[in-house]
């Protein structure tokens, strides 16, 4: 089990937490637009890395609020809790390569 530490509340037991998924992956502006190919894309292809992913948390059984987490998918290591609307800043990874992971 994980211990996340919530920047609202201090560090709570997983079991009170929701992941949402991969962060940092914007809706398309106009989804009308998009072929079906492309909005399946964004549905449902997600980056699925061994290795660091950026994932949506959210505090469900307290707070409520959400934030991101920089995660090891293989050690569950939590190397990073960073506000929504924010880029994690860990040194000794290449972020932005982490992101565009993320985003493609
Ligand atoms: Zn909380």
């Amino acid at each position: 089990m994980l211990r996340i530490n919530c920047p609202f509340c201090g560090i709570r037991d997983e079991e009170e937490f929701d992941c949402g998924g991969e962060a940092h992956v914007t809706r398309p502006e106009n989804p009308a637009n998009l072929s079906d190919d492309e909005w399946s894309h964004y549905l449902f292809n997600k980056v699925n890395t061994k290795g660091i992913l950026l994932e949506r948390w959210r505090h469900t059984y307290g707070c409520r609020q959400w934030f991101n987490m920089a995660r090891h998918t293989v050690s569950h290591e939590i190397i990073e809790i960073y506000p929504m609307g924010s880029f994690p800043s860990f040194n000794g990874m290449n972020v932005e390569n982490v992101v565009k992971e993320v985003e493609a």
